[in-house]
């Protein structure tokens, strides 16, 4: 039955017995109380159904009254809709079972916090990894129970951009990695996994490097040696040797300072923490770098600024070797003067290295800190570089709490600022 048809149904209904009782009301001589009568008889009818209705719904089960008409639809509507609200609870409720479970499978694991910190649920694996039971722990402060310094300083920082690496609180020999994803309003996923073997893979290949670097060196200082002597005394008198013999220590020269920079490189991947620091100043820094590179380039001018006059907590060589090697980059591969700026902004230290070279294309600029990754092989083999020189300044500036920003514009030049922290 259509809606229309229901309501002229009840309306009707509601007709009839109005006039019914006005009918005997006029044969009794008493239309008007008859009419009230009536009326309130549908009142008590209406009041009536109200009543079966609101019994029923306190009722989580039960079947909806028996009904016609008008007040049949209303109970129907009442019961799909209670019925729709019950299968969406239950879906619902799959979807958390399904989800819980499948993170409760987790080799990773797995802890959810609320907003306060406190521990809702975790998995088998964070026991396995972190020590976290549940429902053991439930409701208590994350931070209470993994008590690791880093990890209370990076879930305080409230910075999760990058994962977090830490050893089991179980276990020295097993190496964690981190990760906390925000959901909700407040609540936190934290997600740790055993990454001891990728670590040790990772040691055992900065071992090599450092090893196979080390065990290079002496044998190249001595070919070097021999090389320089030979054509220091020009012992090779005839031109078809000299010439092979001047590429041969051009080569050997080049792998020299590959080897310097592998080692440099290796030796900061070494050094953990804030090894040798102290308060240096950076304008003594600039000023040296200034004046070693005016002196190897007196055809260039390097411009410096200092407009800033805050120390920084750091490794003075390390500093040196990072500010060098962008000061180089800026001269080898630009032709105009170059820019050397300190100064201090938003609370943070910024030294920028700027010229007017060619600049690069917005699709390089991620990946220039990676070893040996070069923009132009063939221009940097002619400028005798190494492909490790931005590798080496953003480990340094990692060491420091400081990063690196890359702005580039082809055909009008680069600026590389090292961010660092105030103290
Ligand atoms: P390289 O020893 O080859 O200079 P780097 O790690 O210092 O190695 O630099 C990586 C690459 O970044 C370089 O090969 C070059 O292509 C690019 N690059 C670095 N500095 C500049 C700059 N100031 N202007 C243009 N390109 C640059």
């Amino acid at each position: 039955m259509t809606r229309a048809a229901i309501w002229w149904g009840e309306l009707r209904r509601v007709v009839w017995i109005l006039l019914a009782v006005s009918l005997v009301g006029w044969l009794l001589g008493n239309t008007i109380p008859a009419l009230m009568l009536g009326a309130l008889l549908l009142v008590a009818m209406w009041l009536y159904q109200l009543w079966r209705v609101s019994s029923w719904l306190q009722d989580p089960i039960g079947e909806p009254p028996a009904a016609s008409g008008l007040w049949g639809e209303v109970f129907n509507g009442v019961s799909r809709l209670r019925r729709w609200d019950r299968e969406e609870r239950d879906r619902l409720q799959s979807a958390v079972s399904y989800l819980r479970e499948s993170f409760a499978a987790l080799k990773e694991a797995a802890v959810m916090v609320d907003p306060e910190g406190r521990i809702e649920w975790s998995n088998a694996s964070a026991e396995r990894l972190l020590g976290l039971q549940y429902p053991r722990d439930h409701g208590q402060l994350v931070l209470d129970l993994l008590r690791i310094p880093n990890f209370h300083s990076y879930t305080l920082s409230g910075e999760f951009d990058e994962p977090l690496q830490l050893t089991s609180p179980l276990d020295d020999g097993v190496k964690l990695i981190m990760e906390i994803t925000p959901f909700g309003i407040g609540s936190q996923l934290i997600l740790a996994r055993d990454n001891t073997r990728e670590q040790r893979l990772e040691s055992m290949r900065r071992d090599f490097v450092a090893n196979v670097s080390h065990e290079l060196r002496t044998p190249l200082t001595v070919i070097t040696g021999y090389l320089h002597t030979m054509l220091d005394n020009r012992l090779a008198e005839n031109e078809k040797i000299q010439s092979p013999l001047e590429q041969m220590r051009q080569q050997a020269e080049r792998m020299e300072t590959l080897l310097h920079d592998l080692l440099w490189l290796s030796r900061l991947e070494f050094s953990e923490g804030q090894e040798n620091f102290e308060l240096v100043d950076m304008r003594d820094i600039l000023l040296d770098v200034q004046q070693h590179f005016q002196e190897a380039y007196p055809e260039r001018t390097i411009e410096l600024s200092i407009d800033c006059e805050c120390h920084l907590e750091g490794n003075h060589d390390q500093l040196y070797s990072a500010v060098s090697n962008l000061v180089v980059n800026a001269l080898k591969y630009s032709e105009d003067d170059i820019e050397l700026n300190w100064k201090q902004a938003d609370g943070k230290c910024l030294l920028s290295v700027v010229d007017q070279g060619p600049g690069i294309k917005p699709v390089h600029l991620p990946r220039l800190t990676e070893r040996f990754y070069r923009v132009d092989k063939s221009r940097s083999q002619e400028t005798g570089g190494t492909g490790l020189g931005l590798a080496i300044v953003k480990h340094i500036l990692a060491g420091h709490g400081a990063y690196l920003q890359i702005e580039s514009k082809v055909g009008v030049g680069s600026r590389f600022c090292c961010v660092f922290p105030t103290l």
